[in-house]
């Protein structure tokens, strides 16, 4: 089997910007795609280049819809990532709505930055608009809770419910031998509105999942 390499572009040393990038035979995946948020030294790093070409990822997987999980998967699409996004079928409608609003913010922002002209920069300009965010949606892909989705020879994953917000889901990955878990945001534990976790507890044999 070809080595797995796991590299953490976000969510590392801060709790924003989750990004995980998954390399094995030759593809590329990663798991959420989150912006920086916070102070400014974090907010600027949505600006700095993407460590690899967002042509060569094939597959985004996305653990839920906060805007720390999912609001760096437009600047991806505009700068020519074109695979496929997966997500739960709830979660896709909520980035739809969340993604929208961030872009509209972002435009007022650089609007009102530029009009009172108190950016240090030529011009404010958002990191993206309400049009890139239209480009991004068309590459959702929705699946259910528990179904076994395909992601190319040796390598396939599920959402689990993680009771976090409404469609969220941990991810488990199977890569040929090995089982990866990848936790998203972990849900409460008396949920008043969402399905409730079988469990609850500090590991992960609490929710369900076994890793040996
Ligand atoms: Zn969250």
């Amino acid at each position: 089997m070809s080595p797995i390499k796991i590299q953490f572009l976000g969510g590392a040393g801060t709790v924003t910007g989750s990004k995980t990038l998954i390399e094995f035979n030759d593809k590329r995946y990663l798991v959420d795609c989150g912006l920086f948020q916070g102070l400014k030294d974090l907010r600027l790093l949505n600006w700095n280049e993407f460590p690899v070409d967002p042509k060569t990822i094939d597959a985004i997987i996305l653990t839920h819809a906060h805007l720390d999980h999912c609001g760096y998967i437009p600047v991806l699409t505009k700068n020519g990532f074109t695979g496929t996004i997966h997500c739960t079928y709830p979660t896709e409608e909520l980035t739809k709505i969340i993604l929208s609003d961030s872009a509209k913010i972002q435009v007022e922002d650089a609007e009102r930055a530029n009009r009172k002209e108190y950016t240090s920069h030529d011009k404010a300009k958002p990191l993206y608009k309400p049009e890139d965010v239209e480009l991004a949606m068309n590459h959702f892909q929705p699946h259910e809770l528990n179904e076994w989705v395909i992601l190319d020879k040796e390598i396939k994953f599920q959402f689990l419910n993680s009771g976090h917000i409404l469609g969220s889901g941990f991810v488990e990955m199977k890569i040929g031998e090995k089982k990866i878990i990848f936790s998203g945001d972990i849900g409460r534990s008396k949920p008043m509105l969402l399905y409730p976790l079988k469990n609850s507890g500090s590991r992960l044999s609490d929710y369900g999942i076994n890793l040996w």
